[in-house]
């Protein structure tokens, strides 16, 4: 019992607050029928046992909006420990923070417990470090402290599914109306606790269509060089947002206006500053919007394969020169592309391989003759390497009159297939090109009677 109430105490369950503007359906139009099964589901069964429960965050921004959110966070007054006992697919994660995944059938919410904000300042539970970057935030608070420690006003409007009330303690209700995005308190301080919020404020306005409001706007040019404190794995993650968005062009744009590029954001010079590359580089993003816009699925492994494919023509090009036949260097290229860029761009390994597998296709989708056509199209990669071959037409880099073959020979039946295979003197050139590179010592493989080169 005590336990409890020191419990409630904590949680700020007792303290007196200050009261939210509770804006009924009638006013924001967001039908409970809109919000996901598994959100539905969650805030009910938490609020049958008696906790505060509200969809909270971006999903409720995206409602508000018209827009179908991509995921639902779930704020209330019970602990990590308390929900997870209550919901058996459940568990606990996080280090920062302990948040419970909470999952139904396909879908997983996310619930956090109500977190404190400033009060908590000196507190141990809540270190930061020389710039005023949070390292540590760890304290429950109650729902007010939890509105007023989230970003913008309109991130910390809460939706109660059970009265269809939205409360509101910052008037982001009101700022999404005027498509405003607002930092909650002093911009400056809230930007330099976490610096990802400068990246945050650029794709919300971007991919929302919002203005960012000019006292939030102000410090952002002058706060960038802060990006280089936070851990390159949060930027990735955030630049996989930002690009996965919908909106990475606009995103894109947006970031070079507001000058969170040159040094500050290692994959956006990669993407803007690349002279030869930069036109490919933006057709990739703007496929990739049309993709997602569409309800496409796109693959990270593409796009990423995609904003480096300039570094590994230029590397491919140089280990060439250096007397490298063509395949072999294409393969060192891809080599020390992937271990330079991807490392500094903390691209995650489980990209690398996918990412080398699309470009080791190109050269190989030159190859029009004999079988080679056909063993193509079972390859596990094939659609991604022809729809990367696409681009490279698009942008001017290869013939396009190659990409058109391939999209026929993908329509047509097998004696117009046979019709279509390029005929050329293969064994002789084969030959001459083996015996080149033997002579230069490059890499091949003897197999039984036969010799394979090591192109596959
Ligand atoms: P989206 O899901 O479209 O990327 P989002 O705003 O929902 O946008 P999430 O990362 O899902 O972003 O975060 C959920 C909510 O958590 C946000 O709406 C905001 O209230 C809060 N939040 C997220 N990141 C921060 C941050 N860096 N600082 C303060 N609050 C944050
Ligand atoms: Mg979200």
């Amino acid at each position: 019992m005590i336990t409890k109430f020191l419990g409630h105490v904590f949680s700020g369950r007792i303290f007196k607050a200050r009261q939210p503007k509770t804006i009924p359906f009638g006013v924001h139009g967001v039908a409970r029928e809109r919000v996901s099964r598994c959100a539905l589901t969650v805030t009910q069964t938490l609020q049958r046992h008696e906790f505060a429960a509200f969809v909270v965050g971006g999903a409720v921004r995206d409602l508000l909006l018209g827009r179908k959110p991509k995921d639902y966070d779930v704020a209330t007054d019970a602990t990590p420990e308390e929900v997870r006992r209550i919901f058996r697919r459940s568990r606990i994660i996080g280090r920062r923070f302990r948040i419970v995944h909470v999952m139904c059938g396909p879908e997983t919410v996310e619930v956090s417990t109500f977190r404190g904000g400033d009060a908590a300042e000196d507190d141990e539970a809540r270190k930061s470090d020389e710039h005023g970057r949070i390292l540590r935030d760890n304290v429950f608070g109650n729902q007010e402290q939890d509105a007023t420690r989230r970003d913008f006003t309109l991130n910390a409007l809460f939706y109660d599914p059970a009265s269809q009330e939205i409360w509101d303690y910052h008037d982001g209700v009101s700022d999404l109306r005027k498509r405003r995005l607002r930092m909650i308190g002093d911009p400056e301080k809230r930007y330099r606790e976490d610096p990802v919020r400068l990246l945050r404020a650029v794709r919300l306005a971007a991919s929302r269509g919002l203005e960012i409001e000019a006292r939030s706007r102000k410090p952002i040019r002058s706060l960038a060089h802060l990006l280089a404190s936070v851990p390159p794995s949060r930027l990735f993650d955030e630049m996989l947002k930002l690009l996965l968005s919908g909106h990475a062009v606009e995103c894109v744009t947006k970031l070079r206006k507001e000058g969170l590029h040159h040094g500050v954001l290692p994959l956006l010079d990669v993407i803007l500053e690349q002279p030869l590359g930069e036109r490919f580089v933006m057709l990739a993003l703007k496929t990739t919007d049309e993709r997602i816009q569409a309800d496409k699925s796109v693959s990270p492994a593409f796009l990423f394969a995609a904003l480096l494919w300039h570094e590994v023509l230029a590397a491919w090009k140089n280990i060439e020169a250096s007397g490298i036949p063509t395949i072999p260097a294409l393969y060192q290229a891809m080599e020390q592309v992937t271990q330079v860029q991807a490392e500094k761009l903390a691209i995650p390994r489980r990209f690398g391989s996918d990412m080398k597998e699309i470009w080791a296709l190109q050269p190989r989708l030159l190859q029009r003759a004999g079988h080679r056509p056909y063993r193509l199209l079972e390859h596990v990669r094939f659609r991604a390497g022809y729809d990367f071959l696409l681009l490279r037409c698009e942008s001017g880099e290869v013939e396009p009159a190659i990409a058109e073959w391939w999209t026929r020979f993908q329509r047509v039946g097998e004696a117009e297939r046979q019709q279509m295979l390029v005929r050329d003197s293969e064994p002789k050139k084969r030959r001459r090109r083996r015996r080149r590179r033997k002579d230069e010592g490059g890499r091949m493989k003897e197999e039984g009677g036969g010799r394979k080169e090591k192109e596959e």
